[in-house]
């Protein structure tokens, strides 16, 4: 029997994870992960009645002792020790500030707070809009704009510490969350999938043969998708490889890597889709917390670079989410996708079919 939850949605948020900065004069590749998109996103939200009093939750710091459940003391030593500095770099493309310490303890006790509040079922959904990201970060290894992994944390906390076993994450952001896939590469009770843009001619992480090792065989799944992927070849992959991944692996609490820079104005991101494609992950969310045991999703803040379609791209996700239809945007116009890059695309799920359907 198919019961209906409740709609809820709590933003769980703080002014702290606006303080650290990508310390580069020049716009670059760095320089686009600002307080800025977070600012923009939030007083969008606020407009649209999203986020209110009654709708946030203040983020709360987290302990040291929480980081360390996924990741070595030589990163977390590094981290702070580059924070007191106020500059440098910390691991590729990424750099510290006065306050990244500061910035990214808070960060991580909102991701704390999600999942706690959706497992002790004080809310069905959540939602923290922090920065910075997590999902590039390893065990050892910030990278990518990440320091803590913030997602993989708040994982480790509900196993650890709130009685979970089991849970699904879903990281949509247009990168490959290395970070992620490498912390629970061999869990056997952690499945994460990942959509992203993958190049097939330089050959990197996130290949579909990577499946997980050992225990967790079968319990990653790498959606690469090629340059330009449209939101018809997103639909495809989140029906055909994420629906029932999902449902085969009958989680206890659904985690998302909420990353909108597959946006196709976003600066960094190479995806065409629009917000039509982040309702649409928005209801698949909502269709698997009905359809397993998860308690309910939380949402977890990756990328998405362009300040003022960061705004509209979580509106249209939560809408998904909450059961509301999807609203006419400005950005969904008529674009044209080159059948190449339809078929490719095409193509590549058909393979991550082939490798992931047997562990169903
Ligand atoms: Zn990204």
């Amino acid at each position: 029997m198919i019961v209906m939850k409740i709609n809820n949605l709590k933003f769980i948020l703080s002014e702290k994870s606006l303080l650290h900065y990508q310390p580069f004069p020049k716009p670059n590749l760095e320089s686009f992960d600002s307080a800025l998109r977070v600012q923009m996103a939030e007083k969008h939200l606020r407009r649209k009645g999203m986020i209110t009093e009654e709708t946030l939750i203040q983020a709360r710091k987290a302990r040291e002792e929480d980081i360390l459940l996924v990741h070595s003391p030589y990163l977390l030593d590094s981290v702070k020790l580059m924070s007191e500095l106020g500059s440098g770099e910390v691991g590729d493309a990424a750099y510290a500030s006065p306050d990244l310490m500061r910035s990214a303890i808070y960060t991580v006790g909102g991701a704390l707070q999600a999942v706690e509040s959706v497992v002790k079922g004080k809310e069905i959904n959540t939602f923290t809009l922090m920065r910075p990201p997590g999902h590039h970060a390893s065990t050892s290894n910030p990278m990518g704009l990440c320091y803590f992994n913030n997602i993989a944390i708040a994982v480790e906390f509900a196993r650890r510490h709130l009685g979970v076993e089991k849970v699904s994450i879903i990281d949509f952001d247009d990168h490959f969350g290395n970070g992620t896939a490498e912390i629970f590469y061999s869990n056997p009770n952690v499945q994460y999938i990942s959509l992203h843009e993958y190049d097939y001619e330089n050959f990197g992480q996130g290949h579909y043969e990577e499946i997980g090792h050992g225990e967790g065989e079968g319990t990653n799944i790498n959606i690469p998708l090629v340059d330009g992927a449209p939101d018809e070849s997103y639909k495809a992959a989140i029906d055909e490889i994420v629906i029932p991944s999902v449902k085969s692996f009958d989680p206890e609490v659904i985690a998302i890597s909420a990353g909108y820079d597959a946006h196709y104005a976003d600066p960094v991101g190479n995806m065409a889709v629009d917000t039509t494609t982040f309702w649409y992950i928005g209801k698949t969310v909502r269709s698997l917390v009905e359809s397993t045991k998860a308690k309910g999703s939380f949402w977890i803040l990756e990328g998405g670079y362009n300040p003022l379609m960061i705004g509209p791209s979580i509106e249209a996700s939560m809408d998904g989410l909450l059961g509301k239809p999807l609203q006419v945007m400005e950005d969904q116009i008529e674009r044209v996708t080159p059948e190449p890059i339809i078929d490719a695309n095409h193509e590549a799920i058909a393979r991550v079919f082939e490798t992931v359907n047997t562990y169903w």
